[in-house]
């Protein structure tokens, strides 16, 4: 049976000291389960600092994207041989926030996949499309074709370990999310693209998870659903409470 993961993206919110407490408190209470994962997904620079918070607790630290090259001259990037150094052990790729303003490629993402992997890091791929997209019905096709770029070129070991997020554009922020079943019915496709791409055993194994204006209150609907397996999780994953309140439904 697959885990349910779930991962708080705080974006650009925080600082330094209210990160600190956040993980403290969590790292207190986050439920030792083998049912559920718990990522934080933090800006870079609180991750030394929480990745000491983390330790010895359930909780993960995830940074939010990353840069695909080893080192070199990048100003103002961070690299994978950084964050593998400090101890991250995830990393968010293609939010659909850096898609649009920082110019994110499914090619950059391929490669970001590629370069997580060759330093020990799982990636958090996310995909989703835009509200002009699912009107025209050409959502199925464009997460296809999101999915199937991002993984070009993995072995399939890689692959079972990769973490898709499936998180429609017009739900993230916004309040309105998904129905569960229309969220489950993208997420069923990844699978069955995953499938393609490898096989039944593999794509079984890899964990979906759903994203934009996931709540307490309707993360156990989410979490039902038969390819859903967690959640990405922005404006509730600011507070502890229900941050840990969504660790807790995916116990269940
Ligand atoms: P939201 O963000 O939960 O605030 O909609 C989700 C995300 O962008 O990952």
């Amino acid at each position: 049976m697959r885990k349910n993961v779930i991962a708080g993206n705080w974006k650009m919110n925080k600082v330094l000291s209210e990160a600190n407490q956040f993980v403290e408190d969590v790292a207190k209470k986050a439920p030792e389960s083998d049912r559920v994962e718990t990522i934080v997904c933090a800006p870079f620079p609180f991750l030394p600092s929480l990745v000491e918070k983390a330790k010895g607790s359930s909780v993960k630290i995830s940074a939010q994207n990353m840069h695909f090259e080893n080192n070199g001259a990048f100003t103002g990037e961070v690299s994978p041989v950084m964050l593998n150094d400090l101890g991250v052990t995830h990393v968010v790729l293609g939010h659909s926030e850096r898609r649009e303003y920082f110019a994110e490629t499914n090619e950059t993402v391929n490669k970001k996949t590629h370069a997580a992997f060759n330093h020990d890091l799982v990636p958090i791929i996310c995909v989703g499309e835009t509200l002009e997209q699912r009107e025209a019905n050409e959502t199925m096709n464009h997460v296809e074709n999101q999915v199937t770029e991002a993984l070009k070129g993995l072995t399939n070991e890689q692959v079972t370990q990769t973490i898709i997020a499936y998180e429609p554009i017009w739900a993230i922020g916004t309040g309105k999310t998904a129905t569960s079943e229309e969220a489950n019915e993208v997420c069923t496709h990844i699978r069955n693209v995953v499938k393609g791409i490898t096989s039944d055993e593999i794509a079984e194994k890899v964990v979906i998870q759903y994203g934009g204006s996931v709540k307490p209150a309707n993360v156990d609907e989410l979490l039902a659903q038969s390819d859903i397996d967690g959640a990405l999780v922005g404006g509730a994953s600011l507070e502890a409470d229900s941050f840990l309140q969504l660790v807790e439904a995916g116990t269940k």
